[in-house]
C-alpha cells in the first residue's frame, strides 16, 4: 500500500510539469480529444486519501477528489481489497440478464440507506448522465407526460437527455442542435427571493413555485402535461448554490398537486458529501427519483437511480445497460456505503464545518472573497473585485487556483468565480489546515 508517511504532503520537488509530465502532455496533445477542459498540468502517478503522487514524484494535497469521486480518498484498502477479491471472481455478466450477488445486495442497502418511507428499486448506470437518462425515460414512462422543467445553472451531464435538462454554458450546447424537446427552463431559487423566512417557506410563498404556476403553467407548459421537476439540491458547477430550505418542500407540493414527480440529481451531492448520504435530506424532502454517481463506487464507474417502487414501473426491456451495476463496481459501492456510515459522513460534517469557518477567516482577511457558501465538504467560495461591488474577478479566480497548484494544492473552479472545495471525505483536520494556509498564500 502507497504511503506517504515519510514525506510531509504537498512536497513540490520539480518545475511544474516536470519533465515526466512534460513529455506525457506532448503525447496527450497529440492523441486526445480537444473538448477536455484540462486547467493545471497535473498528470498523476498515484494517489492516496487525500494526497496525489505525479509522475515526477511531487506530492498534491487533493481538495478535488477526481470532481468528487473518490467519496473514500484514493484507493481506500476496504474499497481496493473488494475491487481485488471481486475481479478475481467475476468480471462482468451483465445484470440485465442475469443475476449476481453484489448487485442485488447494492440495491438493497440503497434502498435501505435512501430517504422517506416508501419502499425503493435501484437502476444501474455507469454515469451521472446515464442515471439523469434513466429519469428522464422513466419520468415519462410513468407519468405518460412530456414535458419536463429544469433550472437555469443545472449541470446535468453532456448525453442528449442530460444536455437538454442543463442550463449552465452554451459551450456544453452550442452546435449540438436539435436537442430534447419539451423541457423548460426556470431560475434556480435563491434565498434572497423569498419573501418569507425560509423555514416558513412553503408552496404558497415560494417564488419559484410561483413562477412556475403563474408562467410556465399558465403560457407554455399545463401542468397535466409536465412529467417532472429536476433540480440539484445544490447546484453543483454553476458554484455550488443551496436550495433555500423551503423550497424543496414546496416543489415536492407543487409535484404533489399536480401529479408530477420530484427527480433530483445528487450526482455530484449526494453519498454523504454534506454530511448525509443525499443532501436532499437536509431539507426533509422524499423526491421520486434521486439519481446518483460519481462518489458511489469511490472512483469506479458506476451510477444509479432510486425510483419509489411504485414509480418504477417499466417493463422488461424498456431500459437496460450491458455494464450498469458490473459487480465490480457494486463491490466497490458496498465497500464505499460501509465507510460512509462507519465514519466518512460524519468526518464530511465536521471537516465541513471547520472547512467553512476557516474560509471565513481568509474572506475577512483578503479583499477578494466573499460568499463561502455550501453543505458539509461541497463548498465554494467566490473571487471578486472588491467587496463593494462584489464584480466576480474571473482572471484573479483562476490566477489563485494555477498558484495554489503550484505550491502542491489542488482546486477546482466553479461557476463563474467561484472556487469549490470538494476534497476526499476522508480529510483529516489537518490537512484541512494546511489547504486553508496555501489558499491564502496563493491569495495574496
Ligand atoms: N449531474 C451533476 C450534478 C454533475 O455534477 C455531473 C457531472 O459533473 C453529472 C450529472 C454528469 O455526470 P457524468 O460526468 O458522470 O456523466
Amino acid at each position: 500500500m502507497f504511503r506517504f508517511d515519510k514525506r510531509t504532503v504537498p512536497d513540490i520537488r520539480t518545475v511544474l510539469p516536470g519533465p515526466k509530465a512534460k513529455g506525457l502532455l506532448e503525447r496527450d496533445q497529440r492523441f486526445m480529444s480537444p473538448s477536455y477542459t484540462r486547467i493545471y498540468p497535473l498528470v498523476v502517478e498515484r494517489g492516496s486519501g487525500a494526497v496525489i503522487e505525479d509522475v515526477d514524484g511531487n506530492l498534491f494535497l487533493d481538495f478535488t477528489a477526481g470532481i468528487a469521486v473518490t467519496s473514500t480518498g484514493h484507493c481506500h484498502p476496504e474499497v481496493v481489497a473488494a475491487i481485488q477479491d471481486q475481479a478475481a471472481k467475476l468480471l462482468h455478466m451483465s445484470g440485465t440478464d442475469f443475476y449476481y450477488e453484489p448487485q442485488i445486495a447494492l440495491a438493497q442497502k440503497l434502498a435501505e440507506m435512501s430517504p422517506g418511507p416508501s419502499k425503493k428499486r435501484i437502476f444501474f448506470t455507469n454515469s451521472g448522465a446515464e442515471a439523469l437518462e434513466a429519469a428522464l425515460k422513466l419520468s415519462r414512462w410513468h407519468t405518460h407526460r412530456s414535458r419536463v422543467i429544469a433550472f437555469f445553472g443545472a449541470f446535468h451531464g453532456r448525453t442528449y437527455g442530460a444536455m437538454s435538462l442543463s442550463g449552465s454554458k452554451l459551450v456544453h450546447r452550442r452546435g449540438f442542435s436539435p436537442l430534447v424537446p419539451d423541457i423548460h427552463h426556470v431560475a434556480y431559487p435563491q434565498n434572497a427571493e423569498c419573501g418569507k423566512p425560509n423555514a416558513e417557506c412553503r408552496i404558497e410563498g415560494c417564488p419559484t413555485v410561483r413562477e412556475i404556476e403563474t408562467t410556465l403553467f399558465k403560457r407554455v407548459a399545463p401542468p397535466e402535461e409536465v412529467a417532472a421537476i429536476f433540480i440539484e439540491p445544490i447546484q453543483g458547477e454553476s458554484g455550488y448554490r443551496v436550495c433555500p430550505p423551503g423550497c424543496l418542500p414546496a416543489l415536492r407540493e407543487l409535484c404533489d398537486k399536480h401529479g408530477i414527480l420530484l427527480v433530483v440529481d445528487e450526482v455530484q451531492s449526494g453519498m454523504g458529501r454534506t454530511g448525509k448520504l443525499f443532501a436532499v435530506e437536509h431539507w426533509g424532502v422524499e423526491p421520486d427519483i434521486i439519481c446518483s454517481a460519481k462518489g458511489i463506487a469511490s472512483g469506479m464507474p458506476l451510477g444509479a437511480i432510486i425510483a419509489r417502487d411504485r414509480v418504477m414501473d417499466w417493463p422488461p426491456g424498456s431500459h437496460a445497460s450491458t455494464f450498469g451495476g458490473n459487480p465490480v463496481s457494486c463491490r466497490a459501492a458496498l465497500a464505499t456505503l460501509n465507510l460512509l456510515e462507519r465514519e466518512y459522513m460524519k468526518n464530511a460534517a465536521e471537516r465541513g464545518v471547520q472547512l467553512q469557518a476557516g474560509l471565513r477567516r481568509l474572506q475577512e482577511k483578503h479583499a477578494c472573497l466573499h460568499d463561502v457558501r455550501g453543505i458539509g465538504l461541497m463548498t465554494a467560495i467566490d473571487v471578486v473585485k472588491d467587496k463593494t461591488s462584489l464584480a466576480p474577478d474571473l482572471k484573479k479566480r483562476d490566477e489563485i487556483v494555477q498558484a495554489a497548484f503550484h505550491r502542491g494544492l489542488l482546486l477546482l473552479g466553479c461557476g463563474e468565480n467561484g472556487i469549490r472545495f470538494c476534497p476526499p471525505l476522508c480529510i483529516t483536520a489537518g490537512q484541512v489546515e494546511t489547504g486553508l494556509g496555501i489558499l491564502s498564500k496563493a491569495t495574496t
